[in-house]
């Protein structure tokens, strides 16, 4: 067990008043805070700029790093793939994706998930817990640090997305504060506006959301157009099913301040969610609650688990055809780093080609 305070995880006031309970100076608090988030160092004694005696100090009542990273896949697009265990022996990963003009780093909120969406296989794993704030912001620094070395200025900007393993809204508080670290200028300083959290449609949540002055951008998987196509796909459309997440969507959207995104996303799974006149109902549906949000269109990553393949390019294109042709802006997303089980959904602790690790699912219920 770990229970020495994570100090990854506090926020730049919160180190200014946790100094002092050592009977340190609060500025030692910010050296250190700059040290871990701007200089990147999961290491007391790599922080050559505190006393030794401090650092020691630190050593033995708090730590600064809690993850450590088991194995690291590099794809051949460039994309790269952390498989890191807590101190509690957990799975978590997060995708570094480079791109021609930013890199995007897609971190986890829980190690495995309670959802039980049928076509992702971070389903299999079951719920075995949310991660703290520390373990959220560390994920950064790790993958930050891989590219380009400890402490080194990304030579691009850096966009994060909350759409690796788990439900960001059914961990909610830690996921905030985790975005409020990162933000801060004497860190990481990744503000809010670059980074975009994916929730399956955790309904008090959005709500809650849209009270949030600084608050991430948000993207809503839909995966179906009908309540009863999505209570098969997405068990937790039973809880929170398409009337009431729409109509928090359109609230939600009243609030979209200029320079913020709101998108949906849909899978497409052949022969299942990928029909014309799926693609209608999903115009429709969107219309009606008078929705502009994008709809991010997302080739199915398979795996072997599961009963699912990805919609052929040619159903893709029709059915965004028939989106434009009923005023619904979409957009395909273009896979990366499937090779590596890397890629939406894909993402459940496999270590080799097989061999997933699984545990008897969470459901709903226990939420
Ligand atoms: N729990 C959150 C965030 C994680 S999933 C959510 O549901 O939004 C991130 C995105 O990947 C979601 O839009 C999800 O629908 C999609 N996804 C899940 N499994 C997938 C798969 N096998 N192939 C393609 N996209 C998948």
């Amino acid at each position: 067990m770990n229970e020495r305070p994570h100090l990854t995880g506090f926020t730049l006031t919160g180190l200014t008043e946790f100094l002092p309970t050592l009977g340190e100076p609060a500025y030692r608090g910010r050296q250190i805070f700059s040290a871990l988030q701007h200089r990147r160092l999961l290491s007391f004694n790599e922080m050559s700029d505190l006393p030794k005696a401090l650092r020691e100090r630190l050593r033995e009542t708090a730590t600064a790093s809690t993850l450590t990273v088991e194995s690291r896949y590099v794809s051949e697009d460039g994309t790269r793939r952390f498989l890191m265990k807590t101190h509690d022996n957990l799975p978590v990963e997060t995708v570094f994706i480079p791109e021609e003009r930013r890199d995007t780093i897609c971190f986890s909120s829980q190690s495995g998930c309670p959802l039980q969406c049928t076509f992702c296989l971070t389903a299999q794993l079951g719920l075995l817990r949310s991660l703290t704030p520390g373990e959220i912001v560390e994920q950064i620094i790790v993958a930050l640090n891989d590219a380009y070395g400890v402490g080194e200025k990304p030579p691009r900007g850096t966009n994060l997305v909350g759409m690796g393993a788990g439900e960001p809204f059914l961990n909610f508080d830690s996921l905030l504060q985790a975005i409020r670290i990162m933000a801060e200028p004497q860190g990481l300083f990744i503000v809010p506006r670059r980074v975009t959290v994916s929730t399956a449609g955790v309904v008090p949540r959005i709500r809650d959301l849209a009270t949030i002055h600084d608050r991430p951008n948000l993207a809503i998987s839909l995966a179906a157009p009908t309540d009863e196509l999505r209570d098969v796909l997405m068990p937790i459309n039973k809880k929170w099913p398409l009337e009431e997440l729409l109509a928090v969507c359109k609230e939600f959207e009243q609030t979209l301040k200029p320079g913020e995104r709101f998108t949906f996303e849909y899978v497409m799974l052949d022969g299942v969610n990928d029909s014309d006149e799926q693609a209608r109902q999903l115009a429709n549906l969107l219309n009606r609650y008078d929705l502009h949000a994008k709809v991010n269109l997302i080739p199915h990553n398979s795996a072997a688990p599961l009963p699912y393949q990805p919609s052929p390019a040619t159903r893709v294109e029709m059915f965004k055809a028939i989106l434009e042709s009923k005023g619904i802006h979409s957009f395909v997303r273009k896979p990366r780093g499937r090779d590596i089980f890397a890629a939406c959904g894909q993402l459940a602790a496999v270590t080799q080609t097989v061999g997933v690790i699984t545990n008897s699912s969470v459901g709903l219920e226990q939420l």
